[in-house]
């Protein structure tokens, strides 16, 4: 402790000796590790289920600090936004083009976001008459929505109680790869859906990629990791497969799966010229690949629905 400086806490982490996933206790090293504030964060990969995150995770007063007012103005979105979060006019046309996607599983009309960040999906949603109700960590981001005049809970699925079986829809918006406990997170999302309802998840599935796929295998050829100098956002990396198996381990049915790719030239992180270059090349192919075949995307759009009926056994 006392090489800790003055008003700083000491860093939190913790180590995963199991996939929380399906609880395997075998997960075997990834040849990737964040190193953010002196810290190193190396990845896992479990042989049993496929799903990929962090063997050592930021947690209590680390994880904390990663999420400051700041985030929201550049940092989220791992820094490939231009704008900030708050700035409705930049969010309208993708919460539009969301929205109409979400139409075809109104029901009556119930909608709760899990990290619904300053509310501008809510309000969006509101307007088209959804009953649209906000789940946020961010004491900040919970204040700005409630000043929008929208219904925001402050905490997390596990702090705050809402009535099981009330919701139409749960989104879940670059969100679900942040929760420590991911599994725990998608069996919380299933009870709170009413039946027939459906969870809409949406986020990064990066080492889907061919170039984080050609870069995890040659780095793991020669026993190095990919560093990635940037906090450690993603606890978990998903992949169609990963997120596929969980969505059933939870009781809930996947409908579709899209895949997109984003275009070269928003380098993820701090890399070399050269890095870039080799990156830029290749994702320039990626792009039409994902465009028609659904493959190697690194974003995804997941549908999955509850049982009319829960199974049985
Ligand atoms: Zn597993």
């Amino acid at each position: 402790m006392s090489a800790t400086p003055a008003g700083a806490t000491a860093p939190q982490t913790r180590s995963l000796g199991i996939c929380l996933a399906c609880g395997c206790k075998c997960p075997k090293p990834l040849a990737m590790r964040y190193e953010w504030n002196g810290l190193s964060f190396p990845a896992f990969e479990c042989p049993a289920c496929g799903m990929r995150g962090l063997r050592v995770q930021p947690v209590g007063e680390t994880l904390a600090r990663m999420y400051s007012a700041e985030y929201f103005q550049t940092d989220f979105r791992c820094g490939r936004s231009d704008t900030v979060s708050s700035d409705e006019a930049a969010f309208r046309p993708e919460n539009d083009g969301l929205l109409a996607r979400f139409e075809p599983y109104r029901g009556q009309g119930r909608l709760l976001e899990v990290g619904s960040a300053y509310g501008l999906l809510l309000k969006h949603a509101t307007e088209r008459g959804w009953q649209a109700t906000g789940l946020e960590l961010s004491h900040d981001a919970v204040m700005h929505a409630r000043g929008l005049g929208l219904t925001v809970h402050e905490g997390t699925l596990e702090s705050v109680a809402i009535p099981e079986g009330s919701f139409d829809i749960v989104y879940m918006g670059d969100v679900l790869e942040h929760v420590p406990d991911c599994h725990d997170a998608a069996a919380r999302v299933a009870a709170l859906l009413a039946p027939g309802g459906h969870f809409i998840v949406r986020g990064p599935i990066t080492t889907h990629s061919l170039a984080r796929r050609l870069g995890l295998a040659l780095y793991g050829a020669v026993g190095r990791d990919i560093v990635l100098r940037e906090p450690p956002y993603h606890l978990w990396e998903f992949t169609p497969a990963s997120l596929t198996r969980l969505m059933r381990a939870v009781g809930l049915e996947v409908l579709a799966i899209e895949e997109s790719k984003i275009p070269p030239g928003r380098p993820h992180g701090k890399k070399s010229a050269a890095q870039q270059w080799v990156m830029g090349a290749i994702d320039a192919v990626n792009v039409p690949i994902t465009r028609m075949w659904n493959a190697f995307g690194d974003r995804a759009l997941l549908i999955a629905r509850k049982p009319l009926r829960a199974a049985r056994g």
